[in-house]
């Protein structure tokens, strides 16, 4: 990944009055998009390099990839970008690890000078981070049209971040990409015009398809780990079920206990930030008997996710990810904004005593009857509409 030379600076530079703007920070507006400039595609963390890989390879040269480092972490990204073959370095903006609220401001001031350099003719964003919202803010505020993939997901918690800045996003953006009929409806209720919104589908069918291992890699990936299929796969990094001890003391009492009733061994890709909690709060011994390993790479991941009998997670992504490998979910959280797969592919239970109850019941289930069942993201052609919408709304602005 290219270290942006001139975004650094820029995070420390002060404020510039109008009359002494230089090159380096014009203002926004008039000069307005170069004409044959590139699509910015901004992102900050592992599920929006997953989601958005397809409609970067589509855009080819075309694509001006930004990665702001909200979760940056180097040795996970050299994996995740091997695997989903971006074909471009991306650019580094090394804004990370601080507040919310000074992360979105210095992505914000570090977009702006890239795109004062770069001149992107658009932007585009997925999902719900602080990057996709610090892209939609630089990108509105150069009138450049930005583009949000997955809009419309609400999941009327407002006690989470993401609640607000899909909200935001989805005001800013110029192309709403809907997943679902659902996230269509959601965009109608908050008076978003029809001409600025899109059914798509979901980017992470393609993803899946695209990365998802085949059975003899999947069980040569599974045996290098001392594995064979039909365990509980767990994984649980939210701030709701991570930050507080005895609230990840219950989730892994329970997940634990429930399984081993079961007789299933627990596979627990950790994410960095709940083993950083696990040794703070002295819960280590919780996960003694579990196969703890360290994060994924995707297609890996994805053969965990295939070979378990349940999955049992707060992730966003891996609630869609199921409906495509046709997997049953136990989505450990107070709300979802994903509520397409509950009652088939996934069940919703907050972190407490009722989560070993409801791995029991979905362990009861039969999983040959998920196979029949139709994902409600789509058939996988969600970037291919994506990145031709991205080219009109480009050619229309020349
Ligand atoms: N994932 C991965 N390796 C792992 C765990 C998850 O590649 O060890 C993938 C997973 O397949 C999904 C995405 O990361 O595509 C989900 O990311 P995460 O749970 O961090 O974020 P969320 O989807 O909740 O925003």
């Amino acid at each position: 990944m290219t270290l942006v030379p001139d975004a650094a600076p820029a995070l420390r530079a002060p404020l510039v009055p109008a009359q002494q703007r230089t090159a380096a920070h014009p203002p926004a507006g008039p000069a307005g998009p170069a004409a044959g400039g590139r699509v910015a595609v901004v992102l900050g963390t592992r599920p929006e390099a997953i989601k958005l890989a397809e409609i970067i390879r589509r855009l080819g040269s075309e694509a001006l990839v930004v990665h702001t480092g909200q979760h940056y972490d180097a040795a996970m990204w050299a994996d995740v970008t091997a695997e989903l073959g971006f074909g471009t370095e991306p650019l580094a903006l090394g804004v990370g690890g601080t507040s919310r609220g000074a992360q979105l401001g210095a992505a914000v001031e570090a977009l702006d000078a890239v795109f004062t350099v770069h001149r992107p003719a658009a932007v585009v964003v997925q999902g719900d981070t602080t990057a996709a919202l610090a892209g939609a803010l630089a990108g509105n505020a150069r009138d450049l049209p930005v583009v949000h993939v997955e809009a419309g997901l609400r999941s009327f918690d407002r006690r989470m971040p993401e609640e607000h800045n899909r909200v935001l996003i989805d005001h800013l953006a110029d192309l709403c990409c809907a997943p679902t009929a659902t996230s269509v409806a959601h965009l109608r209720d908050e008076g978003i015009p029809a001409d600025r919104i899109l059914l798509t589908g979901n980017t992470v069918v393609e993803s899946v398809l695209h990365l998802r291992p085949t059975p003899d890699r999947a069980r040569e990936f599974l045996a290098g780990l001392g594995l064979t299929a039909g365990f509980l796969l767990l994984t649980v990094h939210r701030p709701e079920n991570a930050d507080d001890p005895a609230v990840l003391r219950t989730v892994l009492t329970e997940v634990r206990d429930a399984a081993a009733a079961a007789g299933l061994p627990v596979v627990f890709p950790a994410h960095p930030r709940t083993l950083h909690r696990l040794r703070e709060d002295g819960l280590g011994e919780l996960v003694a008997g579990l196969t703890v390993v360290p994060p994924q790479p995707p297609a890996e991941f994805l053969a965990l996710e295939e070979a378990a009998r349940l999955v049992v997670s707060d992730s966003g992504g891996v609630q869609e990810e199921v409906s495509v490998l046709k997997k049953r979910l136990v989505v450990v959280r107070r709300s979802t904004e994903r509520p397409e797969v509950l009652g088939t592919f996934a069940s919703l239970v907050p972190a407490g005593i009722g989560l070993a109850e409801e791995i029991r019941t979905a362990l009861a289930e039969d999983p040959a009857a998920l196979t029949a069942l139709d994902s409600p993201y789509g058939d996988g052609s969600a970037s291919r509409v994506i990145v031709e919408r991205v080219r009109d709304l480009v050619g229309a602005r020349r």
